[in-house]
This record gives structure tokens, sequence and C-alpha cells, in this order.
């Protein structure tokens, strides 16, 4: 087959990895920049150019759009869907899945475990909105955080006013949310390819901190799953309708809740913690799934 790996760097590990788990199976495997590619939409001939020439068709592409292209990448991704070819995963879900507002009420509604959360624009509600999550300790998260930066744990009423009313000032999203002491500063990673969880790994934060984000210091270690860990993890990638995402958990008292799926999961840390080819095993569902016009959501 011929695929695409969309990413803007090709010496990242995951794409090193899906490059070489692609070729190791005799496939030709392309990285392209997402932010070079541009569009040629015109009536029922859609493609997508590539330094002054028209790509080929690819069987497949692996979208691995980072947080801070997710408008432009998502319309690349979109644009390969308008052809017909197979997005790993498609520009609807993975808009879904960066907007944590969203893919919490899209969760909600199907009954996947969440710590209880609420939103708000006026500070007017502030007291209610608080109290609604049971009080601090509480967290406080920047809708458009990522790596654990813009999530602050408030340890009292009094303080989570003040970030909240300092967050609204500065008309910022925020989400307000229960916080899952009984987690200790652990979470959960799922690796979801194809409606299985391939690998796990539990990452714990480093010594008084409460994000085990690896980039803020966690350690990762592999972790055996509960069957209803499982269970949550594979409801919410499919919720979302992500074929390839990692699932966060937190280990609550009132059983495992979601935090966030991430729609460009990194291989590294997974990897190593667990010893698998999940690069591997992406292409196992390409290849098995990379049927041209098999786009589910077709952009809506
Ligand atoms: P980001 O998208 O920036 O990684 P997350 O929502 O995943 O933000 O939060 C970062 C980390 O903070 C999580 O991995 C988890 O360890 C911790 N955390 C986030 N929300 C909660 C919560 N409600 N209760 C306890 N810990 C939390
Ligand atoms: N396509 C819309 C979304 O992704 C609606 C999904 C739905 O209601 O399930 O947000």
């Amino acid at each position: 087959m011929r695929i695409a790996v969309l990413s803007r760097n090709e010496t990242l590990y995951s794409t090193k990895r899906l490059k070489e788990a692609g070729e190791a199976r005799g496939h030709t495997v392309d990285v392209i920049d997402t932010l070079h590619c541009y569009m040629d939409i015109t009536r029922a001939r859609p493609a997508v150019r590539y330094h002054g020439e028209v790509l080929p068709f690819y069987d497949a592409v692996i979208p691995r759009i980072g947080a801070s292209i997710t408008f432009y990448g998502t319309a690349v991704v979109r644009q390969f869907e308008m052809m017909g070819t197979f997005c790993v995963n498609e520009s609807v879900a993975i808009s879904r899945s960066r907007d944590k507002l969203r893919s919490l009420q899209l969760l909600s509604r199907k009954d996947v475990g969440l710590p209880r959360t609420g939103f708000a624009s006026k500070p007017d509600n502030v007291k209610d909105l608080i109290k609604n999550v049971g009080g601090a300790p509480l967290v406080i998260k920047l809708l458009e955080g990522t790596q654990g930066i813009g999530v602050v744990l408030a340890d009292t009423n009094k303080a989570a006013e003040s970030i909240i009313e300092a967050f609204m000032g500065l008309k910022a999203n925020i989400l307000v949310q229960e916080y899952i002491r009984e987690a200790n500063g652990a979470d959960i990673r799922c690796f979801v390819v194809g409606g299985k969880v391939v690998a796990a790994m539990k990452r714990q934060a480093s010594e008084g901190e409460f994000r085990s984000n690896l980039h803020r210091g966690g350690n990762a270690t592999l972790v055996r799953l509960s069957r209803e860990e499982r269970a949550t993890a594979v409801k919410a990638a499919r919720v979302l309708g992500l074929n390839v995402c990692g699932v966060d958990i937190l280990q609550s008292n009132n059983g495992p809740v979601v935090m966030e799926v991430n729609s460009s999961p990194g291989l590294e840390g997974i990897e190593l913690a667990t010893n698998k080819d999940v690069a591997g095993l992406i292409f196992d569902f390409i290849e098995e799934n990379a049927k041209p016009n098999n786009t589910r959501t077709k952009g809506r």
C-alpha cells in the first residue's frame, strides 16, 4: 500500500517508528509535512498539492496533527477524506478530541465515567459552579491547555473562586473539575487501536506534583488493566470516533474516569514502557481497514 504520515517533523520518534514499521511490511510510506500541504478545492476533483505537484493517491493517511495546528491540520485531513482516502483518524473525530469540553459532553451522554465537570462564562455563577463539582480541592483547566500546562489545583473554595474569576477576567475558557485525590497523582494511558486497548501504562507524577504528564516529569510503568478500565477506554474511543488514540483514565473511588482522549498519542513512552510494537499494530489495523471511501463521517 501507499501510505502517508502527516507530520510536521520526520525526526520525531513516533513519525520515524511509523515509517519504519510500514516499510518493514513492504508498504511505501511518505512523511508529508501537514503545513506544506495545500488544497485544490474544485468541482468533483478535490486534490492535495505539495511542493508544486499533486500528491499521488494514498490508500491511507496517518494523521499526526499537533495541537497547535488543529484547524489547518484537520482541513488537510478532511481534504483527503473528500478524495476517498482512508484516514486512520477522521477530521471530525480529531476536532472533537481537541476540545476537552466537547469530548466530555459527548462522553457524558453515553454514560462514560468522568470527573464531574462544570463550565461557565460569567463570574456570577462561580460559587454554584464550585459547589456543583463538590467544592475544593478542585481542578481548574484551560480548555486549550496541553501537556499539563494550564491545569491548576485549587485547595480551598476561596482560592478556586479567585482563580476562576481571574481566568474569566482574561476571557480564557476553563473547566472546573472534581479533584480525584485517590488517584494519588497517577493516571493510566490506554493506547487504543481499532477498538482494542493494545498497550497501557501507568504514569506517576513526580514528588509534590499532581499532574502525571511525562512532560511534567512523570514516570511510566507497565500496568494491567481491570475489565472496567479496558471497557471504559474502548467506549471513549468509540464515542469520539477515534480508531487510534490515547485514553487517559484516573482510578477513582467510583471506578475509572476519563480525563481526556488524545488523537495523536505519542509512541515513545508507550513502546518503551510496554515493549510492544505499537506502530506495527497501527499498520495491522490499516491493512485490515483501508479501503477507498471507507470514511464514516465525511467531514460532518
Ligand atoms: P493536559 O491535556 O494538559 O495533559 P489533563 O487534563 O490531562 O491536561 O491533566 C494533566 C494531569 O493532571 C493529568 O494527567 C492528571 O495526572 C492530573 N489531573 C487532571 N485532572 C485531574 C483531576 N480531575 N483529578 C486529579 N488529577 C487530575
Ligand atoms: N458531529 C457532531 C460532533 O462531533 C455531533 C456528534 C454527536 O452528536 O454525536 O460534535
